[in-house]
């Protein structure tokens, strides 16, 4: 069975391995706000040393020592093969200069279409949508455009670490939202106890990362009562809006009554078509809006990937049936690291969608997730990320580990395998 590059390590010594090599050590004498960015995104630590983000570092901990990577969620294996032709033909056919800056008009049209075959969305693909280098980019121009120094914004925590820095780039504070593991449900009236008056916008994410939580109809409500009630605009990430479980659907914000009209809807092709690094993503919302976003925007990359730009426009055209089944796939690989997990003595949460499962190592005796996943490649051959690095409330996180579901099942099955073999610390 080629699951490769997974040997497991041969190591013995007890210490961790060493992290992937710090960006600056303390006392740096570089000058500039980078440094508030990386202590806005926990990276920073005591001594004043800044980590790269804890994917970079998890990846790096996993191709060292030969583990299983369940840390940075990406695919294991390529989207739809007419995806990666059509980008192929684009290269070859001479798309291949700048495209315009809002996107190839076929990208936009098929973006509209999207939204509107599967969710009932009205959007002009003229003036109502953008083009950007992955839902990154989307989100740091959405910030930077739409919020001023000293401007809070509001954030379910645990928050992708992106959703940190970029507040941090736009000069804001992030004032945050408890979920809780395991349910990780937004309890009622903790939304609007996080509102100030100062409290520029909402960033909301479902599917969530890390959590896999998706918001029912009643946590969505929720969210748009408060948005209406405060006047507040809604930045919302739905890159894994194709990643839903358990016969569930994905369900925009933007389709809540009143609230078209304030949002801006974040997606992405890198995780419904396993393309994480082509880095192509869109942001649509009313026309203001994008235009405030594509000034910035235009500043940043101005453009990105123009041959994989008609190759994602036709692979948003695919069947339904294509769809269904990525989030079948999914759901089938949860259900397997889940089990696995269970079996280890992990207490786990049940994600209804995404790349992700959260596991709670305390029942195993391990009451420290990043001290855990340092060591985790020696103590099982298996890679993870800690939970605690997305949390304001270190005590929240703390003994959580979050694993990606997003490879081949016999990956993930070797993975539980070897995660059974923990032993109580
Ligand atoms: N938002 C969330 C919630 C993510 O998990 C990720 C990671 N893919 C991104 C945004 C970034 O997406 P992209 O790679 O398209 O920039
Ligand atoms: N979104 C990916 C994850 O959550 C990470 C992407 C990145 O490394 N920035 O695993």
């Amino acid at each position: 069975m080629d699951i490769a590059p997974t040997p497991v390590p041969t190591r013995t010594s007890g210490a961790a391995p060493a992290l992937a090599a710090p960006h600056a050590a303390a006392g740096a004498g570089v000058p500039g706000r980078w440094r508030e960015v990386a202590r806005a995104a926990n990276l920073l630590d005591a001594e004043g040393t800044v980590a790269p983000t804890v994917f970079a570092t998890m990846s790096a901990l996993a191709t060292r020592t030969g583990a299983i990577n369940l840390g940075q969620g990406f695919p294991d294996t390529d989207g739809p093969a007419s995806l990666l032709e059509d980008a192929v033909a684009a290269i070859r056919g001479g798309v291949n200069q700048y495209p315009p800056g809002r996107g190839i008009p076929v990208l936009r049209e098929a973006i509209a279409e999207h939204q509107r075959r599967f969710y009932g969305l009205d959007v002009d693909p003229e003036t109502e949508v953008l083009v950007t280098a992955g839902a990154t980019e989307a989100l740091a121009a959405a910030l930077m455009a739409l919020v001023s120094p000293g401007d809070e914004v509001v954030v379910l925590e645990p928050y992708y670490d992106a959703y940190a820095a970029s507040i941090e780039l736009a000069g804001a504070t992030r004032r945050t939202v408890p979920l809780r593991f395991p349910e990780y449900t937004l309890e009622p009236g903790a939304l609007a106890a996080a509102v100030g008056p100062r409290t520029r916008l909402i960033l909301l994410n479902t599917p969530h990362n890390p959590t896999g939580h998706v918001l029912s109809e009643t946590e969505l409500a929720e969210v748009a009562r408060v948005a209406r009630e405060h006047d507040l605009l809604v930045v919302t990430d739905e890159v894994y809006e194709h990643l839903v479980f358990d016969g569930r659907r994905h369900v925009p914000l933007a389709t809540l009554p009143g609230m078209a009209e304030r949002t801006l809807t974040i997606s992405s092709a890198g995780k419904t078509f396993s393309v994480t690094g082509w880095k192509i993503g869109w942001v649509h919302g009313p026309a203001e809006l994008v235009e405030a976003v594509i000034t910035v925007k235009q500043f940043l990359t101005y453009v990105n990937g123009a041959p994989f730009q008609p190759a994602v426009a036709n692979a948003l055209r695919l069947p339904e049936e294509h769809f269904a089944e990525v989030a079948r796939r999914m759901q089938a690989g949860r259900d397997l690291l889940t089990e696995g997990l269970l079996e280890a003595g992990f207490t786990v949460s049940r994600p209804g969608g995404t790349y992700f499962v959260v596991a709670d190592a305390a029942p195993l005796g391990y009451d420290d997730g990043m001290a855990l996943c340092l060591d985790l490649p020696r103590l099982a051959g298996v890679v993870g990320v800690p939970v605690r690095v997305f949390h304001d409330d270190q005590a929240a996180g703390a003994s959580l580990v979050r694993f990606a579901v997003c490879k081949r099942p016999e990956v993930l099955a070797e993975a539980a395998r070897r995660l059974r073999t923990l032993t109580r610390s």
